[in-house]
């Protein structure tokens, strides 16, 4: 696609992400972005070859994606995959395993309480003997003091976490990285609201599953690098271990990120009011969410992000039992894994998301069993609110 197809670099963010390959199509002028499900392309002739050949390697409907995701990061490039773990497989394996397999055992420092599926990797990898490991709480100085004392390749932070919404210094961590690249899974928050690029980080990850997309109908990731170096690097091994996401889906995602500027002001503004009401409740032990002056990250948040997410977990009252009685009330929020999209989901994290953690490791990461984790989405706030207080009405008379 012709660079032509974005917006003046000088644009706003949300220009940015409306526009992207609006007006780009030269043969109709078609105001949407073509579709190109093409898996090959002519050659012009012998030796060659057109700007793409082969969609495994290249595919101007992913190209499109990609440049805008790139763009609205501040990113050198990006490589879109095909799920979000096909973006932490490839950040691993160009930024850490490929040196291993070279003779230099790599190593990965990562946050405590990684997303589950991240965590599962990144141990069942070091186990296999492919790097060596570190998990430390990278949001408490402890963890901060560790890294001045330790070198890694990678560097890996999730910010916020998952789920307890432990806030990290991006800039402080890429101050104490030394020659170690750092990545930040920023699939909580989006470019819309936090740029690690722009603290310092090296490389960022999306599932792109989540709110980039936002309508909960595709899978998918993308790996942002802050160089052009760093995105070839990516790109090549995209390519080379076929991770690429599929057209259809970059176009879902494309399109879903017209509206990403629009459904954050009110998936925030949701979120805010709903922590705020749920911090009185009886049946509410405790609340994590950012945006509230007594969460521990809040100043942290606030200096480091645009806004404070649409996360919300809680600590109910009666462990599991309170949660099972919680989620069998629920009329709009559905017990569903995963985040970000426009409609509200409740999850329990110690049997869904974080099941592939063990539970000691659940344990150190503060996962409890009583533990809900809330996904606002942007439907009539008033009716969300309903909807949590009388499922939280019916733990309170059972306790
Ligand atoms: N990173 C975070 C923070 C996530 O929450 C998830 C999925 O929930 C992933 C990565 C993995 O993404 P996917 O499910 O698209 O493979």
């Amino acid at each position: 696609m012709s660079p032509q197809s974005h917006p003046p670099r000088e644009c706003q963010p949300c220009t940015q992400s409306v526009r992207s390959g609006i007006a780009s199509d030269p043969t109709h002028g078609a105001v949407a972005p073509p579709l190109y499900l093409s898996s090959n392309f002519c050659f012009e002739g012998l030796e060659a070859p057109r700007s793409f050949d082969y969609t495994r390697s290249g595919n101007p409907t992913r190209a499109e994606l990609e440049q805008a995701i790139a763009r609205l990061e501040g990113g050198g490039g990006a490589s879109g995959t095909g799920s979000g773990m096909a973006a932490v497989t490839l950040a691993l394996h160009a930024f850490v395993t490929d040196r291993s397999l070279r003779g230099r055992r790599g190593k990965v420092i990562a946050q405590h309480d990684s997303y589950g599926g991240t965590h599962r990797l990144l141990t069942s990898l070091a186990e296999g003997g492919l790097f060596d490991l570190r998990f430390l709480d990278l949001s408490s100085p402890e963890g901060l003091d560790a890294l001045d004392r330790d070198q890694a390749d990678l560097i890996w932070v999730e910010t916020p976490s998952n789920p307890l919404l432990r806030v990290t210094d991006i800039e402080a961590v890429a101050e104490r990285a030394g020659d170690a690249r750092v990545l930040v899974d920023n699939t909580f928050l989006s470019p819309a609201l936090q740029n690690p690029l722009a603290l310092g980080a090296d490389l960022v990850l999306h599932s792109t599953t989540k709110s980039l997309n936002g309508h909960s109908d595709i899978v998918g990731g993308a790996l942002v690098a802050k160089t052009r170096e760093d995105a070839e690097t990516a790109d090549w091994w995209c390519n080379c271990l076929g991770l690429g996401q599929s057209p259809f889906d970059s176009y879902l995602v494309l399109r879903g990120m017209r509206t990403l500027h629009a459904r954050w002001a009110v998936h925030e503004r949701n979120a805010n009011l709903l922590a705020e009401r749920l911090v009185a409740h009886p049946a509410v032990e405790r609340v994590y969410y950012p945006g509230l002056r007594s969460h521990p990250g809040h100043g942290l948040a606030r200096r480091q992000q645009r806004g404070f997410g649409a996360i919300i977990s809680l600590e109910i009252a009666g462990g599991k039992t309170g949660v099972r009685r919680l989620v069998e009330d629920l009329e709009l929020f559905c017990l569903a894994e995963s985040l970000g999209g426009v409609e509200s989901l409740v999850s329990h994290p110690a049997t869904m998301t974080h099941a592939a953690m063990d539970p000691e490791a659940r344990r150190r990461a503060g996962i409890t069993d009583g533990l809900v984790r809330l996904a606002v989405g942007i439907e009539a706030v008033e009716d969300l609110v309903a909807d949590i207080e009388r499922g939280l009405e019916r733990v309170r008379r059972a306790a």
